[in-house]
């Protein structure tokens, strides 16, 4: 078996080679090439210790990405690859850190502490591919298999137990048995993962094609992560414009939506808050009465315990803030919206609006209409450029101060009352007209 590699990596090789050392590509990469798609980046590993690495390396720009951990990144004609020392770990006491890093010259030791089979594989362009573990026939019939005792292998680092259904997610494949029961075994060792590693994982997992079924299937694990999902499980909505039960409807929509990490986690949290406000009038259905805000606390919440970055914070609180909240097809309703949200936010509410309706009960199709309504009105303000936010009026701030406001919060109240008279079309957007209403308006004061 041969795979084409780019010239930067035969390179690589070939200069490691030079120096007396072997370079072999490893992980993600292999199992890329084996699945036939072309891989986006490229790790390595080698016999050489990581100062050894740099010597070879040292006519060219070389990045001490994790010295300790033994690995180096290379920047070869514009592919950055990241050589690491073959190394084998030691116990995991506190199962989230190696208790220490043992670099070994033995490729086959390296191999036998990676996760599962498919990442467990090596290759090296005159050796070929080195598969100790039966990795590429798991790979063939899509099986996610851990490299050893499960058990073991999970509670050395129960990050594994996450990437599992990460990869499960992504790749589609299924979890062996053993695997699989030993993933569900030890779930609770996922509370002592540190948090960043969980949450960039977390996220793989919801950018997965095949989200739902894992979620579906994963529940109790993701639920030692958020809770929550625990009690959307079979949650009976009560409610004839429902189909779904609370979780079922989530995944639903999660896979009508591009897998976007903020979009994603928006509606993984967009109806968490609907258990907690479940009311039921006289005739038996289901309301959920102020759920977004609830939902919001929740994931707030959530995404904070995850430290996650504090854009995609705000941006998921927002959507799912507002995502019940009526869209009326109206220009002035829609300028109100884009000042809100800004454009990009508002395209966010809009696809996750869609995304959520979708997996609703079809007997609306009025809903959808509205929205195609509004995406049209939108698209029309943006294409004739109309005034909705401050800095799209005809004056700024300094045309008032210049005219005798008081810098200050004045300034910003009388450019609020103007947008408003732009976006509700009672005065026309031009220099001369707004310094008159500002006039007027600094007169009343
Ligand atoms: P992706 O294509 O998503 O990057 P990947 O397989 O390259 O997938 P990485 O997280 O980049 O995943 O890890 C690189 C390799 O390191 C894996 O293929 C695996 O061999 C090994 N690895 C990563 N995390 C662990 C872990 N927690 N335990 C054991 N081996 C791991
Ligand atoms: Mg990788």
């Amino acid at each position: 078996m041969k795979f084409q590699l780019p010239d930067s990596i035969q390179k690589a090789i070939e200069i490691l080679r030079r120096c007396g050392f072997c370079g072999y590509l490893v992980g993600g990469c292999v199992r890329d090439y084996l699945m036939g798609t072309p891989p986006l980046d490229f790790d390595m590993t080698t016999d050489a210790t990581p100062a050894e690495v740099m010597n070879c390396f040292r006519d060219y720009r070389v990045i001490e990405t994790g010295i300790a951990h033994g690995t180096v990144t290379v920047i070869l004609e514009g592919l950055s690859i990241e050589i690491t020392t073959h190394r084998t770990e030691t116990s995991y006491s506190d199962k989230r850190h190696p208790d220490a890093v043992i670099f070994t010259k033995n490729i086959e030791d390296d191999l036998a502490r990676r996760d599962f089979t498919m990442n467990a594989m090596a290759y090296h362009p005159s050796q070929g591919l080195i598969d100790l573990f039966g990795g590429e026939k798991d790979i063939e019939n899509q099986v996610i298999r851990c490299v050893g005792d499960p058990n073991r292998r999970f509670n050395e680092d129960a990050l594994r137990i996450i990437r599992g259904l990460r990869f499960a997610s992504v790749l589609g494949f299924e979890l062996e048995k053993n695997t699989r029961m030993a993933l569900f075994e030890n779930r609770e060792l996922l509370k002592a993962i540190s948090v960043e590693r969980l949450s960039t994982e977390f996220t793989k997992l919801l950018c997965g094609e095949n989200v739902k079924a894992v979620v579906i299937n994963g529940v109790t694990v993701l639920g030692v992560i958020i809770p929550e999902l625990l009690l959307m499980e079979d949650f009976d909505q009560m409610n004839p414009h429902h189909c779904h039960d609370v979780l079922t409807h989530t995944l639903v929509a999660l896979e009508n939506i591009k897998p976007i990490p903020h979009l994603r986690w928006t509606i993984l949290f967009h109806d968490m808050g609907k258990p907690e406000t479940f009311t039921q009038d006289d005739r038996g259905i289901g309301h959920f009465r102020g759920h977004g805000q609830v939902s919001e606390r929740i994931a707030r919440m959530r995404l904070n315990a995850l430290k996650m970055d504090k854009t995609t914070i705000s941006q998921v609180c927002t959507l799912v803030k507002y995502h019940d909240y009526p869209l009326e097809p109206s220009k002035k309703s829609i300028k109100r919206w884009l000042n809100r949200l800004s454009r990009p936010l508002f395209l966010d509410l809009l696809a996750v609006k869609q995304a959520d309706i979708s997996a609703q009960a079809p007997d609306h199709p009025e809903r959808l209409e509205i929205l195609e309504a509004v995406q049209c009105l939108m698209a029309e303000i943006i294409s004739q450029n109309e005034c909705f936010s401050r800095k799209d009026l005809a004056v700024n701030g300094r045309d008032l101060i210049g005219m005798g406001i008081k810098d200050g919060p004045e300034v910003g109240r009388i450019l609020e009352v103007l947008l408003e008279e732009v976006i509700d079309e009672r005065i026309e957007n031009t220099w001369e007209i707004l310094m008159e209403k500002a006039r007027s308006l600094k007169n009343v004061n």
